[in-house]
């Protein structure tokens, strides 16, 4: 997902006063509803998932939606109760075990079910009847919600997008980032019959029932986040491709358009070869080809929804609103179609443990895009961009608070990027750095990491101490600044507004002469030949610098 500053805190923060005490204290009050779907309470940690089997019937003119949830699941705990999230706006009808009633009871979006006793190690099924109004997305993808709109020739157009709000708005599930299904998810919804639905993986089947609606069932056979689960409603037709991968193999990519977008999007949809060509080659085989790849065109910007990745770009690249996502790309490529997709890789293959490391999606999917354009037009060019990107909050740091359900999007995106483009230059060895990040997406496919695994992963990798850079840039929300000063024949340098035990080595030029020094929080002299000219290389670190008398 992508947003923008002035839209996060909005959005996230809701009220005045909550704003207040977030530019005050870089933190966020923890709500009782933040802290059930934050953290997992024993009610959650009892139980792995397996499988979703998801069947809802979508009353598109009443913008009501109702169903159940199969939930299969391994008992990681003897239980006799368990926590499920669903929005407390939704109503809940009834919980469904062998064939018994269930009792339950509720707090804020969490719902309490009372089973008899389940003894760890075995794998159980239960129902969930649920139904109601889901929440409308007031300025979707960055608020989240259904969103009920209708296309230029004034028909239905559907979709959904739920990153950060939370799943529980629209369906019933365990709504924790860490613990996707194992075996994936089925989903089945009945629409009205004019409308073709759209949702994760493979179409299974298609029916017409008698009452003038259409059950679609869609199913992917991978685990998936459960934010990426989505539908889509429209007039949308097919729209079938192919990519050829390095290894020689041909996978098609069946994309949805509306029907009157068909020829555009067969001119714009195309770049999505080049585009998994270029992870494919940098961060392992996508790893989801048994569930597809496919773009779906929506009214909202985007979403990375898994297998369907959500497109909403309005064909104007171009154009002067905020939207012109290939200006800013040279030319070269669609930035959003682009983004979106390298999120199959950051953030649907390898998935923060917690939101409170969302920067391995976010900040990755913009550090792939430097290097894209590094590889197309070359590293002055990826200089650059980044230099485009260089606009940061500092109100707190990239990592956020665990399990306080605190999606750390602020400065995940470009400081994220960032600091990715940082570390390159200190570890110095660009064949080393692109084999590092490569391999922590190769050997963490599939799998939830946080900022420690990638520490020790970077730490192994380049045998270098980086906890200094990572306490600096991820742990603390500070750009260090580098003071200096030159006189005669001298060159004083040292770090500020750093933690305590800040050493990063940066490239400086001295008349054109490229030299790496390591500066301390205590001044160094450097000597140098009167009426030198030194200049720092801060396209290449994070940093600010500072004249100051030393
Ligand atoms: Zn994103």
């Amino acid at each position: 997902m992508r947003l923008y500053f002035p839209l996060l805190l909005s959005i996230f923060l809701g009220g005045c006063s909550n704003l207040d005490y977030f530019l005050t204290t870089g933190t966020v009050k923890l709500t009782e509803r933040n802290r059930l779907l934050g953290e997992l309470l024993p009610e959650r940690a009892c139980y792995d998932i397996l499988f979703y089997d998801i069947n809802i019937e979508i009353d598109v003119d009443k913008k009501y939606i109702k169903g159940y949830v199969d939930f299969t699941a391994l008992a990681v705990e003897n239980f006799e109760k368990l926590q499920v999230d669903l929005a407390k706006s939704m109503q809940l009808n009834n919980v469904e075990y062998n064939g018994k009633i269930l009792s339950t009871n509720r707090k804020e979006d969490a719902v309490y079910i009372n089973f008899p006793k389940i003894t760890a190690g075995s794998e159980f099924t239960f129902r969930v009847y649920y139904e109601g109004s889901p929440q409308v997305a007031k300025n979707p993808p960055w608020d989240g919600g259904f969103v009920w709109e209708k296309d230029e020739a004034g028909r239905d157009y559907v979709s959904v997008a739920c990153e950060g709000d939370g799943c529980g708005l629209w369906w019933p599930l365990k709504d924790h980032i860490s613990d996707e299904p194992d075996k994936g998810a089925r989903m089945s919804f009945t629409v009205p019959k004019e409308l073709m639905c759209v949702s994760n993986g493979r179409l299974i089947d298609a029916s017409d029932n008698d009452n003038g609606t259409r059950t679609y069932i869609w199913q992917v056979v991978n685990p998936i986040n459960n934010y990426n689960i989505s539908v889509q409603l429209g007039n949308y037709v097919s729209l079938v491709d192919t990519v050829h991968r390095s290894n020689g193999k041909i996978e098609t990519m069946n994309h949805y358009v509306l029907d009157y977008h068909k020829e555009v999007a067969s001119t714009v949809f195309p770049q999505a070869r080049k585009v998994i060509r270029f992870f494919e080659k940098n961060f392992g085989d996508y790893q989801f080809w048994e569930d597809g790849f496919k773009l779906v065109e929506v009214s909202y910007l985007g979403m990375e929804h898994q297998s369907a990745v959500t497109y909403g770009n309005v064909w104007s690249n171009w154009g002067g609103d905020h939207r012109s996502w290939t200006r800013d790309y040279y030319g070269i490529i669609d930035g959003l179609l682009f983004h979106e997709t390298a999120h199959e890789w950051w953030g649907n293959s390898v998935t923060a443990k917690d939101p409170a490391h969302v920067w391995i999606h976010e900040g990755m999917a913009v550090y792939s895009e430097a290097m894209f354009i590094e590889q197309e037009l070359g590293y002055n060019v990826m200089i650059d961009f980044m230099r485009k990107k260089r606009r940061f909050q500092n109100i707190s740091p990239i990592v956020g608070p665990e399990n306080e359900n605190y999606w750390a999007f602020g400065d995940s995106y470009n400081k994220g990027a960032w600091a990715m483009h940082t570390l390159r230059h200190v570890v110095n060895n660009d064949n080393l750095w692109w084999d590092t990040i490569k391999t922590f997406a190769t050997e963490n496919a599939k799998s939830n990491v946080n900022t420690k695994d990638f520490i020790s992963h970077v730490e192994n990798k380049t045998k270098m101490p980086l906890s200094y850079f990572f306490d600096q840039y991820f742990f603390d929300k500070r750009v260090p600044t580098l003071q200096y000063f030159q006189v005669g024949n001298q060159f004083h340098y040292r770090w500020a507004d750093t933690v305590s035990d800040f050493a990063m080595p940066i490239n400086i030029e001295i008349n054109g002469q490229e030299k790496r020094i390591i500066p301390k929080i205590e001044k160094q002299t450097l000597t140098i030949s009167e009426h030198s000219v030194v200049h720092v290389k801060d396209w290449q670190f994070l940093l600010n610098k500072k004249r100051v008398q030393m």
